[in-house]
C-alpha cells in the first residue's frame, strides 16, 4: 500500500474551497493508501509567532478536519510539534539544500513580498522542512495542489541529493498522490474566480444557516439571459459549478434549462443553492462542534497519532544518523 503523508495548515476556518478542492478527496484517499496527515504548526511559525494564538488554532483546524471526516482509526492523524524527529531530520537536511535554490523558490519570493518585514530562516528553508516532513515517514505519495508542485520536486532533490552523496538507496521519492480525476476549482460567490480565505469570499464550514444563506444570496449577477442557449457570464457560470457541488444533478440540469431558455430566476437560483449548502455544511459543522467540545477526545486522537507517527520517525532518524556517520559512543 502506498504511504501518503500531507501536511495541514494550521491557521484559520475551512471554507467550501477547502472541502471540496482537498477534503473530500483526502476523505476519499484514507481507504485506499495508508495515510498520514499533520498539522503543521512549526511551519506557521514563519509567518504566525502568536503564542496567544498558536495553540487554540491547531485545537479549530483538528477539530474541523475531524469533524468533516478524517479518521484517526484509519489514518496516523498529529501535530508537527508533537514528532520533534522532524526539526532533527530538518536540521541534517538543511546541510544538504543550498541557498541559492531556496532564493529561486517562487513561494519564498511570495512570502518576501507579503512579509518583507519578516523574512526569517524559517522561510527560506520552509521547503527543507516541508521535505523532512515527508521524507521523515518515507512517503511514497503526497497529495499537492498546483501551488505545491516546486516543493514537491525540491523533496525529491533532496531524496536523490541524500541518497547519491551517501551512496544509499534510503530515500523513495515521493509523487504527487493521483486522484484519479481533475481537482476542482472552487470560484468564489462574488464572481471571482477562486474561492479563499484572504479574499473574504468564502463560505465556511462553521458558517450558520443564516449566514450562509446571507452569502449565496448577496452572490453577484448580472440582468439575466437575454438570448436562448447563450453561455452564462463568469459571474453565473461560477455558481453553477457551486450548484454542482451542493445539489442534485436534476436540480442542476433544471436550472441550467431554465437558463438556456431564459426562466431562470436568480432569486430563486439562489434560494436553492443556498437551501442545498446548508443541507451540505449544517451536519458538518454539528460535528466539528462536538469534536471542538471534546477536550478529552481531542486531546487523546493527538497523543495516539503522535505515538504512531513518532515510530516510523525515530526508525528514519536514526538511519540518516548512521548513513551520516553520528554515532554514539
Ligand atoms: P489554502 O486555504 O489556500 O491554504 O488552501 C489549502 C488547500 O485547499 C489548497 O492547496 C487546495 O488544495 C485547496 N483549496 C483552497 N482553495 C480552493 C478553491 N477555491 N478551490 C479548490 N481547492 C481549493
Amino acid at each position: 500500500m502506498e504511504k501518503v503523508v500531507s501536511g495541514i495548515r494550521s491557521t484559520g476556518n475551512l471554507h467550501l474551497g477547502n472541502y471540496f478542492g482537498a477534503l473530500k478527496n483526502f476523505i476519499k484517499m484514507q481507504d485506499d493508501a495508508d495515510c498520514l496527515f499533520f498539522i503543521a504548526d512549526y511551519h506557521s511559525l514563519t509567518t504566525h509567532p502568536d503564542p496567544t494564538q498558536l495553540n487554540g488554532n491547531v485545537r479549530n483546524v483538528l477539530s474541523e478536519y475531524l469533524g468533516a471526516g478524517l479518521s484517526p482509526e484509519k489514518s496516523t492523524i498529529f501535530i508537527q510539534s508533537d514528532m520533534p524527529e522532524v526539526a532533527e531530520l530538518y536540521l541534517l537536511l538543511n546541510m544538504h539544500a543550498y541557498i541559492g535554490e531556496l532564493e529561486r523558490t517562487s513561494s519564498f519570493k511570495d512570502k518576501v513580498r507579503q512579509h518583507s518585514e519578516n523574512v526569517n530562516a524559517g522561510l527560506l528553508t520552509y521547503p527543507v522542512l516541508m521535505a523532512a516532513d515527508i521524507l521523515i515517514h518515507r512517503a511514497t505519495q503526497v497529495p499537492v495542489g498546483k501551488d505545491q508542485e516546486q516543493h514537491l520536486e525540491m523533496t525529491r532533490q533532496y531524496a536523490r541529493r541524500f541518497n547519491s552523496k551517501y551512496g544509499v538507496e534510503f530515500f523513495p521519492e515521493p509523487v504527487a498522490y493521483n486522484f484519479g480525476s481533475e481537482l476542482v476549482k472552487v470560484p468564489g460567490l462574488d464572481g471571482s474566480g477562486k474561492m479563499g480565505k484572504s479574499t473574504g469570499n468564502g463560505v465556511y464550514l462553521v458558517d450558520s444557516d443564516a449566514d450562509i444563506r446571507k452569502k449565496v444570496m448577496k452572490a453577484v449577477t448580472d440582468g439575466g439571459p437575454t438570448e436562448k442557449n447563450s453561455t452564462p457570464p463568469e459571474a453565473i457560470e461560477n455558481l453553477f459549478t457551486i450548484m454542482s457541488l451542493v445539489s442534485t444533478p436534476e436540480i442542476l440540469s433544471q436550472f441550467r434549462g431554465a437558463y438556456a431558455d431564459c426562466s431562470i430566476r436568480y432569486g430563486d437560483f439562489k434560494k436553492q443553492i443556498a437551501e442545498d449548502m446548508v443541507t451540505t455544511v449544517a451536519p458538518i459543522r454539528e460535528r466539528i462542534f462536538e469534536v471542538r467540545s471534546n477536550e478529552k477526545y481531542l486531546s487523546e486522537v493527538a497523543a495516539h497519532g503522535a505515538q504512531k507517527a513518532r515510530q516510523s520517525a525515530q526508525a528514519t532518524v536514526s538511519a540518516v544518523r548512521e548513513i551520516m556517520g553520528i554515532k554514539r559512543f
